[in-house]
Order: C-alpha cells, then sequence, then structure tokens
C-alpha cells in the first residue's frame, strides 16, 4: 500500500514541478518581450513612423499573446496559485492598456506631437507589465518552493511508512516461522519417546486404530510384536542406569534399522518395544520376529563393556478378520510375550484370537512333512 502511495506521489511531485516549470517559462518569456517593445517604439521616435508601424504593432500583439498565455496557464494550474485573485485586475488593466498603446501610436503615425506621450506611455505601460510579472514570478516561486517543502515531508513520511510496514511484515514472518518450529517440536515430543527417538505409546495407539479399521475393511491381516528385553534389570544392577539407557538406544536403533518403513515402531514401556505390521500374516509376522530376536542376540554392542550379548522375547498375534480394538489385540501379544518368557525366554510365541486359524509349530510342521508322513499323505491321496 505504501509502495503505492510513494509511487503516486513521485508522479504528483514529477507533473507539479513540471507544471510550475512551464507556468514560470511563461512568465519570464513575457518578461523578456517587455524592453523590445519599449525598444521598438524608441525607434519609431526617430525614424519615420510608417516604417516602424508594422514593427511596433508586431511587439504590442506579442506582448498581449504573452499576456493571454500567461493568463491562460494561471487558470489551468489553478490548483497551484490559487491566490493570485488580486492580480487580475493588474492583468486586465496591462491588457486595455496595451490595446491603447497600440491605437496611439496608429494615431502618432500621422500627428508627429504625439510622439512624446507615446513614448511616456510607453514607459508607463513597460513598468507597469514588469511589475506585475515580478510579483507573479515572486508569487509563483514562493510558492514551489513551499509546495516543494511539502512534497519532500510527505515522501519523508510514506518512506517511513514503508519502512514500518517493511518491517511489521518480516518481524509477522519471522514470528510465524518461530511458532511453526516450536509447534514442530511440540508435537515431535508429543509422539516421540526422549531416549531412544522411537514413537510411543500415543502414537502407536493412534496408529494401530486407524490400521485395524482399515485392516478390517481390505480383510487383510493385522500383525502385533510385542518385545521385552530379558533381565534387563540385571543390566542396570551390573552396569548401572546410563549402561542400560545407552543398551536401550542402540536396541531401538537396530530394531528401527531391522523394520519395514511401513511398520510402526514405539517404545511403549522401560524395556518394552512394539512393532505392529499391516498387512502381515502370522507365518511372515513370526519370521519377522525370530530375525529380530536372533539380530539381537548376536549383535555387538559399541561403547559398553557388556560381558553377554542382551536377548529379547517377542510376543506375537494378528488380526485375522473381525473388528478387533487394540486393547485386545494387544492382550493377545502380552499373553504370548509372557509365554516366552514362561518358556525360557529369547524366545518367539504366538497366540492368535480365537476363530482365528493357529500356527502350526515349527517342530510339528517338521514331523507332517517327514517322508514317513508324506508316503502316508500319498497313500490317503491317490488310494
Ligand atoms: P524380564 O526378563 O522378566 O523382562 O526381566 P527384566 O529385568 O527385564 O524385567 P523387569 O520388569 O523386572 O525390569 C525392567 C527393568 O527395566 C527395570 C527398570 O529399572 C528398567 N528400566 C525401565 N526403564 C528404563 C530406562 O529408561 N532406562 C534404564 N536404564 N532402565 C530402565
Ligand atoms: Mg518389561
Ligand atoms: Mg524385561
Amino acid at each position: 500500500m505504501s509502495a503505492v502511495m510513494g509511487s503516486y506521489l513521485y508522479s504528483a511531485c514529477q507533473k507539479a514541478s513540471a507544471d510550475y516549470t512551464t507556468l514560470i517559462s511563461d512568465i519570464v518569456l513575457a518578461q523578456q518581450a517587455t524592453p523590445q517593445l519599449r525598444a521598438a517604439l524608441e525607434e519609431s521616435s526617430r525614424l519615420p513612423d510608417s516604417e516602424h508601424i508594422q514593427y511596433i504593432d508586431y511587439f504590442i500583439s506579442l506582448s498581449k499573446q504573452h499576456l493571454n498565455n500567461i493568463q491562460r496557464s494561471i487558470e489551468r494550474h489553478r490548483y497551484l496559485i490559487a491566490d493570485v485573485e488580486y492580480l487580475n485586475t493588474h492583468f486586465s488593466e496591462l491588457n486595455s492598456r496595451l490595446s491603447e498603446l497600440s491605437q496611439q501610436a496608429q494615431e502618432a503615425q500621422q500627428r508627429p506631437e504625439l510622439r512624446a506621450p507615446l513614448q511616456r506611455m510607453a514607459i508607463e505601460v513597460g513598468g507597469a507589465q514588469s511589475w506585475l510579472y515580478n510579483q507573479l514570478l515572486e508569487k509563483v516561486r514562493a510558492i514551489s518552493v513551499q509546495q516543494r517543502l511539502v512534497m519532500q515531508r510527505l515522501s519523508i513520511a510514506v518512506s517511513a511508512l514503508l519502512v514500518l510496514m517493511v518491517s511489521a511484515a518480516i518481524t509477522l514472518c519471522l514470528a510465524v516461522i518461530y511458532l511453526q518450529r516450536q509447534r514442530n517440536i511440540m508435537h515431535r515430543l508429543m509422539l516421540t519417546d526422549e531416549l531412544t527417538g522411537l514413537y510411543n505409546r500415543r502414537h502407536l495407539v493412534n496408529v494401530a486404530s486407524a490400521a485395524l479399521i482399515q485392516a478390517q475393511r481390505d480383510r487383510v491381516p493385522l500383525s502385533l510384536l510385542l518385545l521385552d528385553l530379558d533381565h534387563f534389570k540385571q543390566i542396570n544392577d551390573n552396569y548401572g542406569h546410563p549402561t542400560g539407557d545407552e543398551v536401550l538406544r542402540q536396541i531401538s536403533q537396530l530394531l528401527r534399522q531391522l523394520s519395514r518403513p511401513a511398520d510402526t515402531l514405539a517404545r511403549i514401556g522401560g524395556e518394552e518395544f512394539c512393532l505392529l505390521m499391516p498387512s502381515t500374516a502370522t507365518h511372515d509376522a513370526l519370521q519377522a520376529a525370530d530375525r529380530l530376536r536372533r539380530e539381537i542376540e548376536v549383535n555387538t554392542l559399541s561403547g559398553t563393556d557388556l560381558h553377554a550379548h542382551p536377548t529379547v522375547s517377542i510376543g506375537v498375534t494378528t488380526c485375522q478378520s473381525g473388528s478387533l480394538s487394540f486393547e485386545q489385540l494387544y492382550s493377545f501379544a502380552d499373553k504370548a510375550l509372557y509365554q516366552a518368557k514362561a518358556l525360557g525366554r529369547n524366545r518367539v510365541e504366538s497366540l492368535l484370537p480365537p476363530g482365528a486359524p493357529q500356527p502350526i509349530p515349527r517342530h510339528k510342521l517338521a514331523l507332517i512333512f517327514s517322508s514317513a508322513n508324506l508316503a502316508t499323505l500319498k497313500r490317503q491321496l491317490f488310494e
């Protein structure tokens, strides 16, 4: 807005100064014509009148023309010089005196005795002309100086306004950026765990609830893994809490690297983690869980003086179909985890909601596919 005001003000200044220049040049031209008229009259008094009458007439009409020009100019630029009305009478007086002078010059051509009064009259008219133009010039100059001053002050005010508005806009932008950053930090703090940088329980519950609805709508399985470090209390007791924290950090990092981008990994308790696996059947979830367990078991943690590798027990469950809440699914994974702990730790156990086909334990699978059983199966099929 202030830029628009500034450019408007600039063009107004330019126009006003151009108008003043036109007016002043008209007055100066008229001023210059005054001595020419007097010179022409003086010449006519010495030389034969008939030769100079046209010469005199020309300068009188030129003076009149200049006078008319100035009057028109004043009329046109009335907004620039409003208080020159008092000069109007002088203008019309000068105009009539110039006409009179022209007539007198014509008469003096035949009557030489009129030359001397003509000379006096010319001097008087010239004086009046000079006085009038000087007055006008002075007035116009004074007003133009005054207006330039006003324009300068206005320009300074507009510039200050522009600077103010730009600073206000910059401050506003900075404030918005700062608030946006604060909001992002708050959001991250709300959804993540400070120690490990993983998602927290709140975020997991939100994501899992939405994923369960989607899985039920798409009729695809969704698996949940619950991981709990084995005998973690002993690590804290033997090596101290800072080492325990470092173990949690490094294991979190490892789990993050091993999980798929579509899965959601969260730290939901002290040394408990949860992995939500959308579009994953029990069989694949069990494979993934066992891979995680093995990687943790063999992975050497850097910067710690642990004598043994930490291990993890994992409970697995799957929502096959039907409507299950996150809490219900979680309780199945928790029971499976409890079972893994009870069966000696560092292992994977699963428990599915009732109605879902239970996964076949590995040792039973081996039995089914042993050669003896295959022979029985063949016989049953082909006989
Ligand atoms: P289990 O195999 O039965 O899971 O045994 P555990 O020792 O891992 O289980 P327990 O629940 O007895 O102990 C968990 C320990 O985890 C106790 C607590 O001091 C520790 N812990 C919880 N949160 C943190 C943490 O943020 N940092 C550290 N260093 N230790 C933690
Ligand atoms: Mg625990
Ligand atoms: Mg534990």
